[in-house]
């Protein structure tokens, strides 16, 4: 496949290679130093991979808008504010999640490495992308995870019964780690109907959004991204704090009562503060993520015996018949592997306008055409 094709439909397919190397360029010469840009293009790209658009390169000119704010800081070193065996409670000032949430979880995997058990609990972090990549991270080392995420300053969910916007889409995600070289387990989900980036995506002309995703002012349910956007104005990036509609929490009263528990532990617990307040309705944007770190071992397991439990359940939860004929039971994860495996081979599908809003963010970081179309290895 070429780095850069045009399908008879306009969609776009980019080659995650070509993709990675213009998104880090793009934030080096933005101001973030080499490691930093290639661990953004990475994380994002990474998502793209595993199907998951909304948290993917599509953020790229929101980021680069973010530094050129201050509202993400580049290069930052997390300040751990309080430092006992179990638990680090750490500041992550802003910086970038893909540079602190690494840096947060890689304090929770040596802790629980030397104890067995441990919690991080960031706040103040830029945006952590997919949460999944920081329970991959852990079970990389042989670690159960669980993080709880919220997203304070970002008032987009509607609690169940409510109109008006007071919850993040706040994602849970865990992972149970594998050997002998099987993939990690994943389960990765925002507490809202869809995350926010896939009302972003449907907005610019990619997969559409479910017809219960979104709730108008009015108090009606549809599958229309653009209440949540308002009129978005020609050159201007589609703003999800601007429209008068919201998103709605998954699952009724039950996912609404889960993004609380999100609010709780990842807000008010690490202190990261939650999405909004009474007298204070705007607040400034960062995720806080509160994190438990579980070795097998420290629960009595040895060698084997975790995860053949483990993979002996998956093959009884997967044997039950399919509803639709030719369908199968997926385990959490599953869908992003099958997404991955096809994608590294055709690229990733981009709608036309959020490529060329990429491509404008390169531009206006000083990347000439003639680098652009060298970088990528082909012309946009
Ligand atoms: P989603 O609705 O696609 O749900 C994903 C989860 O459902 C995964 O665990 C996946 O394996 C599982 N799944 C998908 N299809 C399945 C099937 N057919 N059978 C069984 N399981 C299946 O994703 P989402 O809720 O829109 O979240 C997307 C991403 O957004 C996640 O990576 C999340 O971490 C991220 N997010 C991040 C933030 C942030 O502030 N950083 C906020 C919200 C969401």
């Amino acid at each position: 496949m070429p780095p850069v094709h045009h399908d008879d439909n306009g969609s776009v397919y980019v080659q995650v290679e070509p993709l990675k190397a213009l998104v880090a360029e793009t934030f080096s010469r933005s101001g973030c130093s080499a490691a930093e840009a290639s661990r953004i293009a990475t994380r994002l790209s990474g998502a793209n991979l595993r199907g998951h658009d909304s948290h993917g390169v599509i953020r790229v000119p929101r980021y680069a808008n973010w530094l050129n704010d201050g509202v993400q800081v580049a290069d930052v070193t997390v300040d751990i504010k309080l430092d006992n065996e179990m638990l680090a409670v750490i500041d992550g000032k802003f910086g970038f999640g893909q540079t602190v949430g690494e840096q947060a979880i890689d304090i929770g995997i040596g802790k629980a490495a030397e104890h067995g058990i441990a919690i991080t609990a960031l706040q103040n972090a830029g945006h952590l992308g997919r949460i999944g990549d920081w329970a991959e991270r852990a079970a990389a080392q042989g670690l159960v995870s669980i993080h709880m995420v919220n997203v304070r300053g970002s008032l987009i969910v509607a609690p169940f019964g409510g109109i008006d916007r007071r919850m993040s889409t706040s994602p849970f995600c865990a992972g149970i780690p594998m050997n002998n070289g099987e993939d990690p387990i994943i389960l990765d989900m925002a507490t809202s109907v869809v995350a926010e980036g896939k009302a972003l995506v449907a907005l610019k002309g990619g997969k559409a959004l479910p017809e219960d995703a979104i709730i108008t002012e009015t108090g009606e349910i549809t599958g229309d991204p653009q209440p949540l956007y308002g009129e978005v104005r020609q050159g201007e990036f589609p703003d999800p704090s601007k429209g008068p509609g919201a998103l709605r929490a998954f699952g009724n009263h039950k996912g609404s009562g889960l993004n609380f528990l999100m609010e709780m532990m990842a807000g008010a617990l690490t202190g990261s503060g939650c999405a909004g307040a009474l007298n204070e309705p705007k607040r400034r944007f960062c995720n806080g993520m509160f994190s438990i770190y579980l070795s097998p071992e420290a629960f009595g397991h040895s060698d084997d015996s975790f995860v053949s439990e483990v993979r002996s359940y998956v093959a009884f939860l997967k044997s039950s018949r399919p509803t639709e004929a030719g369908g199968e039971v997926l385990i959490p994860g599953e869908k992003e592997k099958q997404t991955m495996a096809e994608r590294l081979v055709t690229g990733l599908p981009l709608a036309p306008e959020a490529w060329s809003d990429i491509v404008d963010t390169a531009r206006n970081a000083n990347m000439s055409q003639a680098e652009i179309e060298a970088t990528l290895g082909s012309k946009p």
